[in-house]
């Protein structure tokens, strides 16, 4: 696994809309390697590809154990192609973002959300996310579309 370099605000991949991956192969299961080194190297909860420089539509996802302050568990994924089929209720906190460094700000977020999405063995699955890890989720979606907070 490799720590790849984090693209900044400013740069204009990060406005692009990214690509749909084609299939969940022995390249796609790397660089979401890479990412999910990356992730952890810059201490953060979540990564899309284009933070590293591709417009592709891929993200890597871990939600620390307790991270909501009670006893959710971790969570973690690797996902290619998600997509927010349902979303329910309202919530506000605050956000950062590897590509904006010293900045954080209040963003409005939905309560809930199902993604589909596919894993790292191009398997279509759905995940009911609440709380946190709904707001991680909505926020690296966000980055496939070419939206920062
Ligand atoms: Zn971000």
């Amino acid at each position: 696994m490799a720590v790849l370099k984090i693209r900044f605000e400013g740069d204009p991949i990060l406005r692009q809309k990214a690509n749909k991956v084609p299939k969940v192969d022995a390249s796609v299961q790397k660089l979401a390697d890479d990412m999910w080194e990356t992730m952890l190297d810059a201490d953060g909860v979540g990564l899309a590809a284009p933070q590293i420089g591709l417009a592709r539509r891929l993200i890597v996802v871990r939600v620390p154990q307790g991270y909501d302050g009670d006893d959710d568990p971790e969570y973690t994924f690797r996902l290619a192609n998600p997509e927010i089929v349902k979303s329910f209720g309202e919530q506000s906190g605050i956000e950062g973002c590897l590509s904006i460094p010293g900045w954080i700000g209040e963003v409005p977020r939905a309560e809930s959300v199902t993604v589909k999405a596919q894993d790292m063995t191009g398997r279509q699955i759905r995940i009911k996310a609440s709380g946190r890890l709904a707001v991680v989720l909505q926020h690296e979606i966000d980055h496939l579309d070419g939206i920062l907070y």
